[in-house]
């Protein structure tokens, strides 16, 4: 329960099956420190900061839990934030090959994290922050999927296209 615990990725934006994950995983370890990546080879629809400040109201409730941007390389970041473990969601099979590959990578560049994965609930297992802009793009209605302080982003960000 002391543990902290770094939950990384690009939540462009954050999903309900993000903080799904996050909520299982606060009742585990003591901290959580959300990680939201700059990624700049992703070309994100939102900048990093609107992405932690999505990030931050929708997790606002728990007590244990930190959002911060990064931009250096997760290894590093990790062991600046002092995480035992580096959290990861895996949805379906077909995430699998490329978080394997990713746990077995940050293994060699910081050998004394822990990759571990959660599943979300089954309800949040085909949301993804890509099909979630997609369809806000195209004025569908993600209010099941996001939060929404997010909702309002996806509105105001796809209003003219
Ligand atoms: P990345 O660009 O690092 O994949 P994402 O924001 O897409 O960043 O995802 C971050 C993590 O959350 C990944 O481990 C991803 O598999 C997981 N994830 C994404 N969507 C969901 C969801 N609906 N349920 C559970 N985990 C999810």
């Amino acid at each position: 329960m002391h543990l902290t615990a770094i939950y990384p990725g690009t939540f462009d934006p954050i999903t309900h099956g993000h903080a799904d994950i996050v909520r299982r995983a606060s009742q585990l370890f003591g901290r959580i420190v959300v990680a939201v990546a700059e990624s700049p080879q992703k070309e994100p629809s939102f900048s990093l900061e609107e992405r932690v400040s999505l990030a931050r109201a929708a997790l606002s409730d728990l007590g244990n839990v930190e959002v911060l941007g990064f931009g250096n390389l997760l290894a590093s970041f990790a062991r600046e934030q002092g995480a035992a473990v580096i959290l990861r969601g895996l949805r379906a099979i077909s995430d699998f090959e490329h978080e394997f590959q990713l746990a077995a990578m940050n293994r060699q560049l910081a050998p004394e994290v822990e990759t571990m994965f959660l599943t979300p609930a089954e309800e949040y297992s085909f949301v993804s922050s890509s099909l979630v802009r997609e369809i806000a793009r195209l004025g569908g209605d993600v209010s099941n999927f996001v939060s929404p302080a997010a909702v309002r982003a996806l509105t105001e960000r796809y209003a003219d296209s």
